[in-house]
């Protein structure tokens, strides 16, 4: 493997404010870190390049390797494996990742294996711990139970003065709408301001439409 020298820890990298408080966690207990980032689950190919770009940014401000695996940044497959659970997709979601970083780890013989979605409050802390210990059983690649929850925001704190892109959804399509529909949600209250009407309405106006 190219520019990593036996890490301790692979570290699976959502976006790259996500990875700043997990790696200096991770160093602070004594452990090597390389980062791996594989998305496909990310809904839109420029969407995807403003992650990767943000996550090398993070990966040159704290001097850490970081393989970005661009080849295999496919969004069918995500939807693949979501299919039929679209309601209940995290936990599939997570499985694509996690699978793909287990089996990184194995192929060139790393040590440990964690994500930064363990960072996120967002996240179901619960269900990547219970796949992280399937994965560790399966491949014997060990998978603690870190908790980067506390230095949330740190994390965000440190992201904004280093100026790193900050997405706005978590990352699929249907987390895209579900924002959307929120932003919908507050233009339609009750609570309008008098001066905006409902959209659709002749001479609404609708921030950020077009
Ligand atoms: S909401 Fe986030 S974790 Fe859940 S499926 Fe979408 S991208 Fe994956």
């Amino acid at each position: 493997m190219s520019g990593i020298a036996q890490p301790t820890t692979l570290l699976h990298i959502c976006c790259g404010p996500c990875a700043l408080e997990p790696v200096q966690r991770l160093r602070e207990q004594g452990h090597q870190v390389a980062g791996l980032f594989f998305n496909p689950n990310i809904h839109g190919v420029q969407e995807y390049f403003l992650r990767r770009d943000a996550a090398l940014r993070a990966a040159d401000e704290l001097d850490f390797p970081l393989v970005c695996l661009d080849t295999e940044y496919a969004p069918r497959r995500f939807f693949q494996v979501i299919h039929g659970q679209e309601d209940r997709r995290c936990p599939a979601c997570y499985r694509l990742r996690l699978e793909r970083t287990f089996a990184y780890a194995r192929e060139h013989g790393l040590q440990n294996v964690s994500t930064t979605l363990l960072y996120s409050i967002y996240q179901d802390r619960d269900t990547l711990l219970a796949l992280g210990r399937e994965l560790e059983e399966q491949t014997g690649i060990p998978f603690p139970d870190h908790d980067f929850r506390p230095g949330w925001q740190a994390g965000i704190d440190l992201s904004k003065r280093l100026g790193l892109y900050r997405q706005s959804y978590c990352g699929c399509l249907y987390s895209e709408v579900d924002r959307q529909l929120r932003k919908l949600n507050r233009l339609t209250s009750p609570s309008l301001p008098p001066n905006l009407t409902r959209p659709g309405a002749a001479g609404a106006v609708v921030p950020g439409a077009g």
